[in-house]
């Protein structure tokens, strides 16, 4: 049972194959008895779990349910819960316990969905390994001396192992696509401002996305049609209706115009990997898809736009974090400065402090226009690109990462070359488009990922195109072998 999608789980319940107090068992004895290894939660909350278990199996028996009352989920740790503590991967907010829910999380709780726990991340979601968390690195189910990606690393390596059937994440330069890649799973990273961002801890809210990790495409919509739309919460959440993302999964895809950019297939990528998007990109000219090329002309300016842009709101973001309001607090503080410099020493580990320096210094007076302004203006440029190649083509699809899941401690130490791994991801963000990682082969037994980027709001037809891939091809279902 434990191997069974989101719609197969529905279907089970349905037809009272398994009670969802059966369910959330089996899913938290997994997690019991394998999270000491992955260490992919942070929090497990089973009493919590099973209480509701129950009361979904009243309302199933009463009539009165959805379509996935009764199903466990794992939420990334970013997300705030009423309730249970919220730590963002932080020694900072080691203790915090939001006294309100995040939306995607009350909708999630409406629709009848039952955390299984809180995911492991990055500390505030910087990093794209999971090493940067106060928890400990996440492990790679596939090969526990790799990395699962980061920032949403728990959430992948909890899906990938079964931990758990489906998980959110949050992508703000790769960091739901990524995870998805390295660790074999379907991830969604929605339109800016398609899922509310209204209790989702800030990192840089102009790049920030949460969004599904799933097995399957058709998971991924079943998710999109509960948490996407408008939230008055949420100032830069549309208004534009959503679509019913499951409906429109079952489109033929003929006649389909691919684009493949130039610049996601030059010599940054790794050959083994090209090899794999290129029978993924076959499979889907024989279900009738056509590639065409395509520039992307300044991809290779993405990663120090990106590397700008978000530590300058990562820098403003986290000055809220003094020690005064919320957050961990220094002991007996000599007066304010003390107070405000030792809680926020203590509280954040390295590389949150690297971004904030970094942020604070590209928007300080003598450097704004020199940094900040110019990666402004060439984010705007990235965006033009990508509006100039959707005028000719519907989707554009090339490798997710790089390469396969690095060892643990391999760039740890090397900022640079983590930050050069987003190379594939982060023009998506700062362009504000959705895109999605599909399980498309193996290299040594790691999983690879094609990403499908579309243009504003079609997040449908990129679940269409990688249901479509899913229905040809079984890389979705493959378990690691010590998980089965
Ligand atoms: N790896 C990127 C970073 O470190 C992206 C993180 C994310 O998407 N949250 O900023």
């Amino acid at each position: 049972m434990y191997k069974s999608t989101l719609v197969q789980l529905s279907t089970a319940l349905e037809s009272k194959k398994i009670s969802s107090e059966e369910l959330i068992r089996l899913y938290i004895e997994r997690c019991n008895k394998h999270n000491n290894s992955l260490n992919c939660f942070i929090t497990i909350t089973e009493e919590e779990a099973l209480k509701k278990a129950r009361q979904a199996d009243k309302k199933r028996a009463s009539g009165d349910y959805n379509l996935l009352t009764g199903i466990p989920i794992a939420q990334k740790d970013i997300f705030c819960t009423s309730g249970t503590k919220t730590t963002c991967g932080s020694k900072m907010l080691d203790n915090f316990i939001a006294p309100y829910d995040a939306t995607l999380i009350k909708k999630m709780n409406n629709a009848g969905l039952i955390m299984l726990g809180k995911t492991n991340m990055d500390e505030f979601a910087m990093g794209s390994s999971n090493e940067t968390s106060f928890y400990g690195p996440v492990k790679n189910p596939w090969d526990e001396s790799r990395v699962p990606g980061g920032s949403s690393g728990g959430s992948a390596s909890a899906v990938a192992a079964r931990l758990s059937p489906a998980a959110t994440g949050t992508d703000t330069g790769g960091s739901i696509r990524q995870p998805s890649s390295f660790c074999g799973i379907t991830g969604l990273k929605p339109t800016y401002g398609r899922v509310s961002r209204y209790g989702m801890v800030a990192f840089a809210s102009s790049l920030d996305q949460g969004g599904p990790m799933t097995q399957t495409a058709e998971d991924a919509a079943l998710i999109m049609n509960i948490i996407a739309g408008f939230d008055e919460h949420d100032s830069t959440s549309t208004e534009k209706p959503t679509d019913n993302y499951t409906e429109k999964l079952n489109n033929s895809i003929k006649g389909l115009k691919i684009g493949l950019p130039k610049q996601y297939f030059d010599e940054n990528l790794d050959n083994n990997v090209a090899e794999v998007i290129e029978n993924g990109l076959k499979e889907l000219e024989k279900l009738g898809a056509k590639c065409v090329d395509v520039e992307l002309p300044h991809t290779e300016l993405s990663i120090p736009a990106y590397y700008v842009v978000a530590p300058a709101e990562c820098s403003s973001n986290l000055s809220r974090y003094d020690g005064v309001r919320f957050g961990h607090r220094c002991k007996e503080p000599k007066d304010l400065s003390d107070l405000y410099c030792r809680s926020r020493q203590e509280g954040f580990g390295k590389e949150v402090k690297r971004r904030i320096m970094t942020g604070t210094y590209v928007l300080s007076a003598g450097y704004y226009d020199a940094y900040y302004i110019k990666a402004q203006k060439i984010r705007q440029i990235i965006s033009n690109d990508f509006k100039n190649v959707f005028k000719n083509v519907d989707i554009i699809a090339g490798p997710t990462t790089t390469g396969v899941a690095f060892k643990l401690n391999e760039k740890l130490n090397d900022p640079i070359s983590m930050y050069l791994s987003d190379l594939y991801t982060v023009s998506v963000n700062l362009a504000g488009l959705p895109a999605i990682s599909v399980p498309s082969g193996f290299i040594n037994k790691l999983p690879v990922g094609m990403q499908l980027i579309g243009n504003y709001f079609q997040e449908s037809l990129l679940m269409n195109v990688a249901h479509q891939y899913q229905k040809v091809t079984d890389w979705h279902q493959k378990i690691p072998q010590a998980y089965e």
